[in-house]
C-alpha cells in the first residue's frame, strides 16, 4: 500500500501510529485538514481483517470528517482514529488511558469522541488523560444524546429543500415518509407531526413503531414498501446504501431528506436521482446536528447556542441547492465543492503577524 501516494493524492497532513505493549492498544490516528481548527472525529473500535483496512477506514472517515465539519460551518478540521480490537473484550480502563495519552501527545490538533464500538464510559476514561475529548459523560460536561438535534437539523434541512420544491416551507399536509424510526426518526416525526404532515413510516421494530402511531398517528407499512409509498418528501433514518439500482426508480417522491450516513449506494444514484428531478439533501450536510451539538462543548456547552447552530443546516442546505443549480451538478457534488470552496477561502486569509 503507497500510503504517503494515497496521502498526497488527498490532502491528508499525518497518520499516526500508536502501540502501547502492556495494554495491547493498537491505534491509529489519521489527520486529514486543519485548515478551518482542530481535527474532530471519533475513535471506532473495531476487528478489522488486517492493518491494510484500519489505515483504508481511517484515513476515509478522517477525510469525510473534514467536509461535514466545513460544510456544517465549523471551525475544526477533519480527523479520525480506529483501535484495532474486540470492542466487546479487549477494552480496559488502562488501554483507554493509554490512547488518551497518546491523543494528548498531539497537542490539541486532534480532539476525539465517540463512535462505533465506543461508548461514553470509555470516553471517560480517556478523558482522565486529555482534556482533547468530547462525548464523555455528563457529569463531566457533556452535551447528551446527540439524537434530538440531528433530527432538528434533519427537518430544518427538509424545509429548505421544500422550499425549493414548493416555494414554501411549511409542510403542512406534505405526506413524509420516514424509513427508521429509532432515535432520530422519532424526534423526526414529532416536528413534522406538529407542522401538519402526514407521516408513513416503516421499521422492523414494533415498539418504535407503536409509539410513533400512539402519539402522531402515523400510517406504517412494510418495509420494502416504504419505496414505492405515494409521498412528497422521503426521510431515510435507519440504513446507508438505501438509495440504489432496486430502489432508485420506485420513489415517488420529490425530496429524499433524511438522517441516514451514506445515503446513496453510489454516486451514480445521486445522478440518477437529479435525472429524475428529486432533490437530495446531502447525508452529511442535513445529518450535523449532532456533530454540531458536541462541537458546542468544546466552548463550555451551551444547549441554546447549540439548538441555533443546528438551526442553520437550513441555510447550508439551501446554498447546495444554490451551488447545484450554478455549476448544474447533483447536489451530493455540490456539497463536496461548498466544503471545498469554504476551506479554500478561510485558508486564503493573510496570515498578518500578530504577537501572542
Ligand atoms: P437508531 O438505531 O436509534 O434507529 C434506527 C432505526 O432503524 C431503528 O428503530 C431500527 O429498528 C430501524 N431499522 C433498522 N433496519 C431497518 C429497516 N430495514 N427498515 C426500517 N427500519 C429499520 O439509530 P439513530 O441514532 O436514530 O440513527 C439513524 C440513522 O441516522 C443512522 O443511519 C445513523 O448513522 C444516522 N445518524 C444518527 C445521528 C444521531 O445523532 N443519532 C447522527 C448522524 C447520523
Amino acid at each position: 500500500m503507497k500510503i504517503f501516494n494515497y496521502m498526497e493524492k488527498y490532502g491528508y497532513e499525518q497518520l499516526v501510529f500508536c502501540h502501547d505493549k502492556t495494554t495491547g492498544l493498537k491505534a491509529i490516528i489519521a489527520i486529514h485538514d486543519t485548515t478551518l481548527g482542530p481535527a474532530l472525529g471519533g475513535t471506532r473500535m473495531w476487528n478489522y481483517d488486517n492493518e491494510e483496512d484500519a489505515i483504508m477506514d481511517v484515513l476515509r472517515l478522517a477525510r469525510g470528517m473534514t467536509y461535514k465539519a466545513a460544510a456544517a460551518g465549523l471551525n475544526l478540521g477533519g480527523g479520525k482514529a480506529v483501535i484495532i480490537g474486540d470492542a466487546k473484550k479487549d477494552k480496559s480502563e488502562e488501554m483507554w488511558r493509554a490512547f488518551g495519552r497518546f491523543v494528548q501527545s498531539l497537542n490539541g490538533r486532534y480532539i476525539t469522541a465517540e463512535d462505533v464500538g465506543t461508548t461514553v464510559q470509555d470516553m471517560d476514561f480517556v478523558n482522565l488523560e486529555t482534556d482533547h475529548v468530547t462525548g464523555v459523560s455528563a457529569a463531566s460536561g457533556s452535551s447528551g444524546d446527540p439524537s434530538p438535534k440531528t433530527a432538528f437539523g434533519t427537518y430544518k434541512g427538509m424545509q429548505a429543500a421544500a422550499h425549493e420544491v414548493w416555494g414554501t416551507d411549511d409542510l403542512k399536509g406534505k405526506v413524509v415518509t420516514v424509513q427508521g424510526v429509532g432515535s432520530v426518526g422519532y424526534y423526526l416525526c414529532k416536528h413534522l407531526h406538529e407542522d401538519g404532515a402526514k407521516l408513513v413510516v416503516a421499521d422492523i421494530d414494533q415498539a418504535s413503531l407503536d409509539r410513533v402511531v400512539k402519539e402522531f398517528g402515523a400510517k406504517v407499512v412494510e418495509p420494502d414498501a416504504i419505496y414505492d409509498a405515494e409521498c412528497d418528501i422521503f426521510a431515510p433514518c435507519a440504513l446507508g446504501a438505501v438509495i440504489n439500482d432496486d430502489t432508485v426508480n420506485r420513489l415517488k417522491c420529490k425530496v429524499v431528506a433524511g438522517s441516514a450516513n451514506n445515503v446513496l449506494a453510489e454516486d451514480r444514484h445521486g445522478d440518477m436521482l437529479q435525472e429524475k428531478g428529486i432533490i437530495y439533501a446531502p447525508d452529511y450536510v442535513i445529518n450535523a446536528g449532532g456533530l454540531m451539538n458536541v462541537a458546542d462543548e468544546l466552548k463550555g456547552y451551551n444547549e441554546e447556542r447549540a439548538w441555533q447552530t443546528v438551526s442553520t443546516i437550513y441555510d447550508a442546505i439551501a446554498r447546495v441547492i444554490e451551488i447545484s443549480k450554478r455549476d448544474n451538478i447533483p447536489t451530493y457534488k455540490a456539497a463536496d465543492r461548498m466544503a471545498e470552496e469554504r476551506i479554500e477561502k478561510i485558508g486564503r486569509v493573510r496570515g498578518n503577524f500578530i504577537r501572542r
